[in-house]
């Protein structure tokens, strides 16, 4: 088996300090694996491709990543560019290479503080329409202004894309506890929001096996904070979705540590939760969990569409060295330990060669 082709992208603030400490330990994990090393391909994103092509994402970087087998993509504080160029690159990026399922994990670690230490569930998140006025048109945009004084915003819901998404959640439901819950807003947007609901349950006729139900995003938010241990898989539209995995990321225990998947049927990015963190940047002080967790995600995903074993094994490596490292009490400042980010990647490190 050839090895892997991966984009990878710094991108603003903490990002070239997490994106090093996940590219250390990606090359450790697949060497460890047996594999053939990872041919990086860096591209460039936000302050660093505005000072060079004076684009937050330019042409260079899509053609670059329409080039690679997946990547790795950095944070961006685009609140942070010059006016002009205000556009969010994570979002564009999304959008150019329909990447329109968000998979977020929220998972407590054993050794890490957490609100919610059962917590061991998995959003779905659709991510090419809804509520986000990037995403929901072809041209111009979903939230406008037609007075001074009068602000409007569409959401966009199409079966297709309700389609898609709950076969998305079933199928991973199915390699877990065998529960999905679908998140929506159908005593108020029975439109939109309670066709997203119908969807799902016309898909999940085709999956008997997994047991399906349904939630306001209100109560799920409630009830996510009192019984976490509910819930297997949630499928939801994209502005819930954002929204309902920051705080199950929060009730894991930190930001930091929460992971993501961006994928469509054929490519696939990994990108933490959290953003680009300006207030540590350039500190060694950020939390590399959530990227490097991102990674494992991402070499299992091109390992099942691959089938690759060895993917999946130098997934799981990496997986094993994050959870041991913090059982061992080895932690960034995020989560009240002392270790920097290279301490805390070359403890990773270590443990990725232990089976
Ligand atoms: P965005 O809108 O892009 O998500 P944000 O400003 O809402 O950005 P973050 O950049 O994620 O949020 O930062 C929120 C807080 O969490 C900050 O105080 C930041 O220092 C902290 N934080 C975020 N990520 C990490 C990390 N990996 N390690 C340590 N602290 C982090």
């Amino acid at each position: 088996m050839n090895g892997v082709r991966l984009g990878v992208i710094d991108g603003d603030g903490i990002g070239p300090e997490v994106v090093a400490a996940t590219r250390a330990v990606v090359d450790e994990a697949v060497a460890a694996a047996g594999l053939a090393p990872v041919d990086w391909v860096p591209l460039l994103m936000g302050h660093a491709a505005i000072e060079e092509f004076g684009d937050p994402l330019p042409e260079q970087t899509r053609a670059g990543l329409a080039a690679v087998d997946g990547w790795i993509l950095g944070p961006h504080d685009n609140a942070s560019y010059p006016e002009h160029l205000r556009v969010a690159p994570g979002g564009a990026i999304r959008k150019h290479f329909g990447l329109y399922a968000n998979i977020r994990p929220a998972r407590a670690f054993p050794g890490v503080r957490a609100t919610a230490p059962g917590i061991d569930l998995v959003i779905v998140r659709e991510n090419s329409e809804g509520f986000y006025a990037d995403r929901n048109m072809f041209a111009g945009s979903g939230e406008f202004r037609p007075t001074e004084d009068v602000a409007m915003a569409v959401a966009l819901i199409t079966r297709q894309a309700c389609e898609r998404i709950a076969h998305q959640a079933l199928r991973l439901a199915r390699g877990r506890r065998k529960r999905v819950t679908v998140v929506h807003k159908a005593n108020v947007l029975p439109m939109t929001t309670g066709l997203f609901r119908d969807v799902c349950y016309a898909v999940a006729a085709d999956y008997p096996d997994v047991r399906v139900d349904d939630e306001h995003v209100d109560a799920v938010a409630a009830h996510l904070v009192r019984d976490p241990d509910d819930y297997d898989v949630l499928v939801t539209e994209n502005l819930f979705g954002d929204i309902l995995s920051d705080l199950a990321a929060e009730l894991s225990g930190s930001l930091g540590l929460a992971p993501s998947i961006n994928c469509s049927d054929t490519v696939a990015m990994a990108q933490a939760v959290h953003g680009a963190a300006p207030d540590i940047a350039g500190r060694n002080r950020a939390n590399p969990v959530a990227l490097q967790a991102s990674a494992a995600m991402l070499m299992r995903w091109l390992g099942a569409r691959r089938g690759d074993h060895g993917l999946t094994e130098a997934a799981d490596r990496i997986d094993r060295a994050l959870a041991a490292t913090l059982a061992a009490g080895v932690a960034t400042a995020d989560l009240g330990g002392l270790a920097s980010t290279s301490e805390f990647t070359e403890q990773v490190r270590a443990r990725v060669h232990r089976r």
